[in-house]
């Protein structure tokens, strides 16, 4: 796959990239705050260009956006040789990525990202996508960016809760794949930690992974470690009022005990790497509240996971520190008592 990711400032790794070729128009998409906060920071580097601006938040991850955006395209005329920045979080880079893929059976494009789970998650990888009809991500492709430009400095104006979010990816990236680094994030509180070299070791562990396995026929699973039960209690708390909804991260971080607990009772890890996992996330999150009637449609929501083959519901789960194993199947009794535990 060999994904060009440049980590710098964006003054720098922006004009280097726009030299290398000479495109025909460019299209910047951005969403209402990066419009604000970030798009500030291209405008004067850039060549002449567009900006499409959407409304912020996962609820226009939609069809009806990707048709005002290729509404836009189309208004430019633009050709094949055009260029589209994605400046964003998750939602832009993948639904913006997604446009370009498709129009005129594919554009050139580049992911700014601005969130730190874009900068650590979203942006590598190549999977790009849209919402359909309430299911997550359920029309998309796999697609490469041209490139890749992180600045660690967009998330100066990121809120706090956003960027604890993003944190969950970086804690399983490193129980996943890198044991000494996980000892080395534990031992600091979430205020403490070094997000440019965080940033920099997620990127490298999720390109190490995906070049091995594009298109997830195997080894990317590992990369769902926490997120067949965190998408499920995502999904279920998506229903409630406003001020109940859990960010993407936090939803993962309680999938992570769940599934930590599921690795434990089949015997891949020990009780004292669970205590350790726990008790690092309930100091960073906290612990959410999860009614019994909830935990009957966590458990129906988990059939609908990507991972899944017929009717069995299949896990990544931990097999050490830095280890993942893939195509586990968690029966729903299990999967009980693995929330059970987390509510203590
Ligand atoms: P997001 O894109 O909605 O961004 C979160 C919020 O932060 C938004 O309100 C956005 O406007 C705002 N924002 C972004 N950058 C900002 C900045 N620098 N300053 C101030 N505000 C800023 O959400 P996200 O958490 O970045 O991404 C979630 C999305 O990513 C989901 O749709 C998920 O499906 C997708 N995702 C994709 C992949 C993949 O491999 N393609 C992986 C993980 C997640």
């Amino acid at each position: 796959m060999n994904q060009s990711v440049t980590i710098a400032p964006i003054s720098e790794s922006l004009p280097e990239f726009l030299s290398a070729t000479n495109y025909s128009k460019v299209v910047v998409i951005a969403d209402s705050n990066t419009r604000k906060y970030c798009y500030p920071t291209l405008k004067d580097i850039l060549p002449k260009h567009t900006v499409v601006t959407v409304p912020s938040g996962e609820a226009n991850k939609t069809l009806s956006t990707c048709e005002k955006i290729w509404q836009a395209m189309t208004k430019e005329e633009l050709d094949r040789h055009a260029l589209v920045i994605n400046i964003g979080g998750g939602v832009i880079g993948d639904m913006g990525g997604f446009c370009a893929a498709v129009y005129k059976r594919g554009i050139d494009f580049i992911q700014v990202p601005t969130t730190l789970l874009s900068q650590v998650d979203a942006s590598v990888g190549g999977k790009l996508g849209i919402d359909f009809q309430g299911f997550k991500n359920h029309l998309g492709v796999f697609n490469i960016p041209k490139s890749v430009l992180i600045d660690p400095a967009f998330l100066g104006s990121l809120p706090e809760r956003e960027i604890r979010s993003g944190f969950a990816e970086i804690i399983k990236h490193c129980l996943i794949a890198d044991a000494a680094k996980w000892e080395e994030i534990r031992q600091r509180d979430f205020e403490a930690q070094k997000w440019p070299d965080l940033i920099a070791h997620s990127v490298q562990i999720k390109q190490r992974v995906v070049d091995e396995d594009p298109t997830e026929k195997g080894l990317r699973k590992i990369l769902n470690f926490g997120h067949t039960l965190g998408h499920a209690v995502e999904t279920c708390f998506l229903n409630k009022p406003a001020n109940k909804r859990l960010y993407h991260g936090e939803a993962i971080a309680i999938g992570m005990i769940m599934e930590s607990y599921l690795s434990f009772e089949r015997k891949m890890i020990t009780q004292d790497l669970l205590t350790e996992i726990e008790e690092f996330i309930f100091a960073t999150y906290g612990k959410v509240k999860i009614s019994a009637e909830d935990v009957e449609e966590i458990i129906t929501l988990t059939k609908q996971d990507k991972k899944n083959r017929g009717k069995e519901v299949r896990f990544s789960l931990l097999k050490g520190a830095g280890q993942c194993a893939y195509d586990i199947v968690v029966t729903a009794p299990e999967m009980r008592k693995s929330i059970a535990y987390y509510l203590g």
